[in-house]
This record gives C-alpha cells, sequence and structure tokens, in this order.
C-alpha cells in the first residue's frame, strides 16, 4: 500500500514515563505503516529540557506557531520529588504553561464517549466541551509570605504616570498574599475562540464566572464576552445556537442536570478542576481529548491525563501494563486531521476518521484497558494490555483503508 503523503511537517513534541512508551508504539504500530510523516521533532521529555535549559520547550511552541499543527505527549511538571529523581538544575515549569503562554491559546476538552459507558450522571447523554482560558490568574500569579504585622497593597504605576492603590489587607499576623492578573487582549481572544468553536461545532456556549462577588476583575471578563458576542450573535441565531451566561455556582449545578452536548467556558482555575471532573464523570481521564487554539489558528492536541507515573514504575520492573492510548491516539488523529485540513490534504484527512474508528470498532467488540473493563455495560469486555488492545486497532485500522 503507498503512503499517504504529507505536505507541512507537523510539530511533534515528545514526553515522558508511560506516555512516552505508548507514543512510540501508535506511532510504530497506527501511524508510521501508513502515512510518509512529515515531523519537527521536539524532546520535551524532562532530561532533554534541563539539558537545554527548557529552550526546547520554547522553540516547540514557536513552531507551532510557524507550522500551525503540533501534537503533543504528557510531559512531567517538576516537582520537589522530580528534582531528586531526575537531578534536575531547576524546578522548571509546566511545558503546557508554557506552550499556552506562548500560543495565547483556549484549551478545549472534551470526552471521547462510547455506547457501552455511560456516563455517571445517568442524565448526560451527549459530551460536555470544557473550554479552558489558558493565560494567566492564578497560573500566573505572585506570591508573599506576610512574616508578621504589616500592610499589604496592590499599586498599579501607569506608564502614563497615573498611580492606583488598594489596600489588599493590614496585617495583624503572619499570612499569605497573591497578586494575579489577566489582560483584555487575552480574555478577548479567549471569548473570540469559544464563540468560533461554539460556531463550528455547532453547540451552545455557557460561561460562568463569580462576578458578584469579584466585581472588577470578573466582572471584566463578562463584558468582554458580551461585546464580543455581539460580532457573533447573528451566526448564533442563524445556527439556533445561544449563548448563556450564569454565576459558576449555579452553572455547576445546571451542568449536573443537564443533558450535556454544549461548550463550558471556564476561567483558567475552573477549567482546570472542572474539566477533571467532567473527564471523570464521563468515564476515565484516559478518554479525555485536549486541544489548544489560539486566536491565530494555531492547534496544538494532546491527550488530556499526565504521564501515568504509577504504571510506568510497574514497567519498569518488567510488569506488563494496561495504559489507556485512546487520548494520544485522538491527539494524533486530531493532529493529522487539521493538518490534512490546513494543506486540502483529503487521504491525510480520511486517514485520522479512518484510525478514530477503528478505536471504536476495537472498543465496540469489548476489547479495552483495564481502566475501561469496569465501566463497560451490556457487553462482556476483553481486557488487553497497551500492545494488545494497540495491535487490535492495528489490524481493524489495516481493514478499513483497505475497503
Ligand atoms: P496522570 O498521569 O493523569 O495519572 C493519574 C492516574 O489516572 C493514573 O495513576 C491512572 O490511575 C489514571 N490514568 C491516567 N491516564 C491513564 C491512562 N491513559 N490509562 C489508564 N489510566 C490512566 O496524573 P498524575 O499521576 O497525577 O501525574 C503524573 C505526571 O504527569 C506528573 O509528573 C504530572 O506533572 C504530569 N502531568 C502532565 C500533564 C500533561 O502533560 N498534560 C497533565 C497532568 C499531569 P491508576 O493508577 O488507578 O490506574
Ligand atoms: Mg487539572
Amino acid at each position: 500500500m503507498k503512503k499517504i503523503q504529507m505536505t507541512t511537517p507537523l510539530v511533534e513534541m515528545d514526553g515522558d514515563e508511560m506516555t512516552r512508551i505508548l507514543w512510540k508504539m501508535i506511532k510504530d504500530e497506527l501511524i508510521l505503516p501508513f502515512v510518509d510523516l512529515k515531523v519537527e521533532y521536539y524532546d520535551l521529555g524532562l532530561p532533554k529540557r534541563d539539558e537545554t535549559g527548557d529552550q526546547i520547550t520554547i522553540d516547540a511552541a514557536q513552531a507551532c506557531k510557524k507550522y500551525g499543527v503540533g501534537v503533543k505527549c504528557a510531559t512531567i511538571t517538576p516537582n520537589a520529588q522530580r528534582m531528586t529523581e531526575y537531578k534536575l538544575h531547576q524546578m522548571w515549569k509546566s511545558p503546557n504553561g508554557t506552550i499556552r503562554s506562548i500560543l495565547d491559546g483556549t484549551v478545549f476538552r472534551a470526552p471521547i464517549t462510547i455506547p457501552t459507558i455511560h456516563p455517571v450522571v445517568k442524565n448526560w447523554e451527549k459530551p460536555i466541551t470544557i473550554a479552558r482560558h489558558a493565560y494567566g490568574d492564578v497560573y500566573k500569579s505572585v506570591e508573599l509570605k506576610a512574616g508578621g504585622p504589616g500592610t499589604a497593597k496592590l499599586v498599579f504605576d501607569g506608564a502614563d504616570g497615573s498611580h492606583q492603590e488598594v489596600t489588599i489587607q493590614a496585617f495583624k499576623g503572619p499570612g499569605v498574599i497573591q497578586g494575579m492578573h489577566n489582560t483584555d487582549a487575552s480574555i478577548r481572544s479567549f471569548a473570540h475562540a469559544c464563540f468560533k468553536y461554539a460556531t463550528d461545532t455547532k453547540q451552545d456556549l455557557w460561561f460562568s464566572t463569580k462576578d458578584t462577588i469579584s466585581k472588577t476583575y470578573d466582572a471584566r471578563f463578562r463584558e468582554i464576552f458580551d461585546e464580543v458576542f455581539q460580532e457573533y450573535k447573528a451566526r448564533f441565531e442563524e445556527l439556533g445556537i445561544t449563548y448563556f451566561y450564569t454565576l459558576i455556582d449555579d452553572a455547576v449545578a445546571r451542568v449536573i442536570r443537564s443533558k450535556g452536548g454544549f461548550i463550558w467556558a471556564c476561567k483558567n482555575y475552573d477549567g482546570d478542576v472542572m474539566s477533571d471532573m467532567v473527564s471523570t464523570a464521563f468515564g476515565s481521564l484516559a478518554m479525555m481529548t485536549s486541544v489548544l487554539v489560539s486566536p491565530d489558528g494555531n492547534y496544538e492536541y494532546e491527550a488530556a491525563h499526565g504521564t501515568v507515573t504509577r504504571h510506568y514504575y510497574k514497567y519498569l520492573q518488567g510488569e506488563e501494563t494496561s495504559t489507556n492510548p485512546m487520548a494520544t491516539i485522538f491527539a494524533w488523529s486530531g493532529a493529522l486531521r487539521q493538518r490534512g485540513v490546513k494543506d486540502g490534504l483529503q487521504e491525510l484527512v480520511r486517514f485520522a476518521d479512518e484510525l478514530e474508528a477503528a478505536c471504536f470498532d476495537t472498543l465496540g467488540e469489548g476489547i479495552a484497558t483495564k481502566d475501561l473493563v469496569g465501566l463497560m455495560e451490556g457487553i462482556t469486555p476483553k481486557p488487553a494490555n497497551s500492545a494488545q488492545f494497540i495491535a487490535a486497532i492495528r489490524e481493524r485500522l489495516e481493514k478499513r483503508l483497505a475497503a
């Protein structure tokens, strides 16, 4: 069979631990036999990040900007324990955080749903996509420990010579202080990304903040969304979809009572937390896809889960693991499809569709990794380890591509 050709390279970002093992298996079994893969490769594995002083992460993000489409493996965000484990020179920042701030994108996370796995929330009939603002707030905050009594102030010195100042707290004893920010420009591009994604996928858009409490900060998010919506209002009416703003706590209650099938736009922290809640309720973190969309149309695809450390330690001891590769496979299919769309490569788009379909065929026959086995209903599951599961997908993919 002739391999499918590509024209523009895909930015490939390798990662760490168990997902790095899966990454190679997916490429060898499901991509390279079928696609004449053109990539610009960046090794974002922790040893390489340490060796390059994290420059490799910045280079990879720049490459995503240059070529427009990237696919990323999960990576370790170092903590104190990782410092000793990997003998690091520095506690490098989260690569995802770095990439997000360079691309200034919005992260959309959607569960991969299958008929044999029912969400914990019985009334959810359709996937819920979480749009997480990927810039600022607590992720770019500065913090201080106040050692004892004293006054903390919030100060803004305008470039035009203006000066604003408010007292945060007059401390009577020790405490903690945090300063965080966002920019109108970033909030505006977040709003555009959400309204665009809603019209692309023809789904309602919900947005929630806590603007009753945060009357300036969160209120600014709401104002900007209202402004930007005016540009999309006509298109929303045409498509019969709606934009709906509500308070975060009201949103949580409504989401639980809903049927699903909408996009929930969240501030950075809310999106971080709610996406884990939503993915778990849909079945498994291993079935959650994630794509970072920048306002200038660059895409970075990945799995929502981490490097699955616990499985990796077992793997290192020679144990067989049954780590679910679905979200990582869908990162590849998502990226290849987007590359195909951008370059007008119909065959590549078809390949991405067939790869996903082959995954659904496999799960449809009950062949599944251990994390899904206990969740399946109405079918007798056939547990598989990662290699067996990927081999089963390959078999079905070959059949589909030959048809
Ligand atoms: P994790 O890697 O997502 O894994 C947490 C647990 O979820 C696993 O132990 C496993 O449960 C289950 N799980 C996740 N993905 C799975 C899969 N594909 N197949 C089967 N089970 C899966 O989170 P973590 O252990 O908290 O973090 C590990 C490392 O990943 C950390 O160093 C963290 O910094 C990094 N991380 C990276 C990203 C990213 O790059 N996007 C995101 C999050 C975390 P059982 O053990 O019960 O089987
Ligand atoms: Mg999280």
